[in-house]
């Protein structure tokens, strides 16, 4: 192993009876990453956590924590800090001793004590709720606490489950940047396990896409968003309008697409081979289509006759619905950009980089 590797998973699995839900997971973390582990419910992301944390043991591989096989290890001998979704702090207990709980276990001086529970607390920016109780605390001061608790014993790797869930849209974002700021600030090693792609895009170094027990992606939030390793990947990080189609043309500098809604497109080459009359499905992001009223605007490779169906202010930006043929595709345009009317002809035109061609009519599974 590395030596700045803090941890690292080798051909995990895991099977609840005949059913493998962690299948020859392989990952390696650098000291001071913030990894999220990212899929729909059911992939095996709690799994996967709660055998690093040591709740479960894996049937097969190896869990290294900073050079040392961690199998078999009980929990509290592995050096973590975790938070999960439910707050779980201990209601009879002050605020000071709730994040103190782990140093006393650790027979840490009081003098000691009372010096590290006081910098978290400032750390968390809830320097003077020491004396309160939890039930004396909103939801999101409650999951600070519970930041403040795992920080306090300065332990090698956090892990976070779903910390943000519990909480509404407005608190969730503050307590996203606040995270974001102490896992830099602190640079402690951190896992966090969401099912929400924009907080993984916002808060990891590198995120793992899992898909029924299977890591279908390991990367850089700009890689997985824009260079997506699957049809999974691409439909489950960010919108993206769906379209089939067949290839009509395999050429030197891209491919000739006929959609099934009859008009032709081109993508250009990625990894994926793709032979002549192969059936396609054709994929382009929202922002990533320029609208244009006037056909002349529309100058592009690719370049598409349309009818507005639908228009959905959302404050910075508007969502508008375009029907082509058969097929319907959503446009997001800057709100100050135009004002357009129900049935009105536009013109949408999108770059030949910006196609994303799998192969198959669909699977996304
Ligand atoms: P969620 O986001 O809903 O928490 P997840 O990605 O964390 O989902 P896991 O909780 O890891 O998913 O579950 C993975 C699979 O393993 C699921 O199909 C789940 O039903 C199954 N599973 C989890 N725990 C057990 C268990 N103790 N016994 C049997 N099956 C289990």
């Amino acid at each position: 192993m590395k030596n700045n590797m803090d941890v690292e998973l080798i051909n995990i699995q895991k099977k609840f009876g005949p059913n493998i839900v962690v299948d020859n997971f392989n990952l390696q973390i650098e000291q001071g990453e913030c990894v999220s582990f990212l899929g729909p419910s059911g992939c095996g992301k709690t799994t996967t956590l709660n055998m690093i944390a040591g709740f479960l043991e894996p049937d097969q591989g190896d869990l290294i924590i900073k050079g040392k096989r961690m199998n078999g290890v009980p929990s509290n001998k592995r050096d973590l800090g975790m938070v999960f979704q439910t707050y779980s702090l201990f209601p009879h207990m002050t605020i000071f001793e709730n994040v103190a709980y782990g140093l006393k276990l650790r027979k840490v001086s009081k003098e000691d004590i009372l010096k590290r529970v006081s910098k978290v607390l400032e750390l968390v920016k809830l320097p003077n709720v020491a004396d309160r109780y939890p039930k004396q605390l909103s939801g999101g001061q409650r999951q600070r606490i519970a930041i403040a608790r795992a920080l306090v014993t300065e332990p090698t790797l956090l892990l976070l489950d779903e910390p943000l869930s519990n909480l509404d849209a407005k608190l969730r974002e503050e307590l996203r940047d606040e995270m974001k700021r102490l896992q830099q600030e602190i640079g402690v090693t951190t896992i966090f396990v969401t099912h929400d792609q924009e907080e993984a895009l916002y808060l990891s170094n590198r995120i793992v896409v899992l898909d029924h027990g299977k890591v279908e992606q390991i990367g850089k939030p700009w890689d997985i968003y824009n260079r997506p390793a699957s049809e999974f990947v691409h439909t489950f990080i960010g919108k993206s309008n769906r379209m089939t189609g067949i290839v009509a043309q395999v050429q030197k500098q891209g491919l000739s697409l006929k959609s099934d809604a009859g008009f032709s497109l081109t993508a250009m080459h990625r990894d994926q081979v793709f032979t002549e009359g192969e059936q396609v499905s054709i994929y382009v992001r929202p922002e990533k289509i320029n609208l244009c009223i006037q056909e002349q605007e529309a100058i592009g490779t690719n370049v598409v006759k349309g009818v507005v169906k639908l228009t959905s202010f959302l404050g910075a930006y508007t969502e508008c619905e375009v029907e082509i043929g058969h097929v319907s595709v959503t446009v997001r345009i800057q709100s100050a950009q135009q004002q357009l009317s129900h049935g009105q002809t536009v013109f949408l035109e999108w770059k030949p980089e910006d196609v994303f061609v799998f192969p198959g009519k669909g699977n996304t599974r």
